[in-house]
């Protein structure tokens, strides 16, 4: 049986798919192999079973979220960057994201360019159009769309508007977000909505997230419902839950769920620093008929853990971002004596790192899944569940 393999035409400048060229089934047979070294010492000394990498049936097309960058050329240029510059190569169509999500960026440039709305030039730090970025529903037709500005100032802000919503009727809402920093993160702070509601929706594991331009929702929404439904199996029985990093609350929210769908109850607290997601997870409670069920609090998560002497839970969910959490956050974490740890993460060797303060303080790794979020990159994703040493392994 011969292997099969994508080709795009300019994979070796973009850089974004870096393992394209490598057959699906050995890019995942790699993975697999990574996380059994990366984790050989928890898999020998906590007896944690290592299983198979939830894969992609068709690994294409999964990026709902796409973005550009616009610079001023004799034609306003669009694309990627090529890999480890900041040179642009144009791309028709991406081949790991939805069907015409490309053609709406691209088709953003020439807009600009017929009404004289010039490009940002990083050199200068001049110029308007900075970023695109658009967003997709997976289980909706929602379609966001954000402009990013240096600077509140839009020249002909109605015509672009009205042209691209000619060109892209799909597109369900328009936002521009002002950055106007020096620097290379995409998005500022301040939004303004041009058209539509200002937001979009979607849907996971059967609940209903509202998604914001500055929200963060994980952008491979099929691997995600993978992701989440192996942290709700982790706490399975449980009757309340810590959602640390819980973001617009979707994980927390969807255990919520679950536990209703079965006919028991979960109380759930989610615990998030940036205050526009904590508002984001409010209404998601509510839009989901669990405002009595989870509450969320804007707070950094070790100083918050810190503050919970008192406070008992029988799981805790934790996501935090790549750089991994803090060792006052796990100290403090064991110390609240949660029957089961879910650690969900984007980065497993700060995973590894942090388990190891987890394992010191009373708790064993009982399976590590990692999930193939990102086919054709060497990311890999990990859902790793732990229970108390000495108390008996779950079925
Ligand atoms: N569980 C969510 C979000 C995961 S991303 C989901 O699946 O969508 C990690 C989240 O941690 C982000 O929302 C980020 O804002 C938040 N975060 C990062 N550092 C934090 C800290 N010190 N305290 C609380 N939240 C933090």
């Amino acid at each position: 049986m011969g292997y099969k393999t994508y080709t795009c035409t300019i994979a070796k400048r973009c850089g974004g798919c870096e393992l394209l060229a490598v057959p699906y089934e050995l890019q995942l047979k790699r993975k697999q192999h990574a996380m059994a070294e990366l984790f050989a010492e928890v898999i020998e000394q906590d007896g944690a079973t290592l299983e198979p990498i939830r894969s992609m049936q068709k690994p294409l097309a999964y990026r709902y979220k796409a973005a550009s960058p616009y610079a001023p050329g004799k034609r306003m240029r669009c694309g990627f960057y090529e890999r480890g510059t900041h040179r642009l190569v144009y791309c028709k169509q991406c081949l790991v994201e939805p069907h015409g999500i490309r053609r709406i960026l691209n088709d953003i440039a020439h807009i600009a360019d017929d009404l004289h709305i010039p490009a940002y030039h990083e050199d200068s730090g001049r110029g308007v159009l900075r970023h695109a970025v658009v967003r997709k529903g997976f289980a909706t037709k929602d379609v966001l769309l954000t402009l990013v500005t240096n600077g509140k100032e839009l020249p002909r802000r109605e015509a672009f508007v009205s042209r691209i919503r000619k060109q892209h009727p799909e597109v369900t809402t328009i936002v521009q977000n002002v950055n106007d920093r020096r620097t290379n993160a995409i998005l500022g702070t301040y939004n303004k909505t041009l058209f539509g509601p200002g937001i979009m929706h979607d849907k996971l594991l059967g609940c209903t997230f509202e998604i914001g331009p500055t929200s963060f929702y994980q952008t491979n929404p099929a691997q995600t419902e993978v992701l989440y439904q192996l942290a709700l199996d982790g706490i399975e029985g449980c009757g309340s839950l810590l959602d640390a990093y819980c973001g617009t609350g979707t994980i927390g929210i969807c255990a919520a769920s679950h536990a209703r769908k079965n006919g028991t109850a979960l109380n759930v607290v989610g615990v998030e620093q940036v205050s526009g997601a904590v508002g984001c997870a409010r209404r998601n409670a509510r839009a989901n008929d669990l405002a009595d069920s989870c509450r969320f609090v804007c707070d950094d998560a070790t100083g918050w853990m810190n503050s919970q002497a008192h406070h008992t839970f029988d799981a805790v969910i934790l996501d935090p971002p790549r750089a991994g959490s803090t060792p006052q956050f796990l100290e403090g974490l064991a110390r609240l004596h949660p029957t089961r740890i879910v650690y969900v993460s984007c980065n497993p060797t700060t995973q590894v790192r942090d388990l190891a303060t987890l394992r010191s303080a009373g708790y064993r790794a009982q399976s590590i899944a990692p999930v193939d979020m990102f086919p054709h990159t060497k990311h890999v994703e990990t859902v790793v569940c732990l229970g108390k040493k000495n108390a008996k392994p779950r079925d």
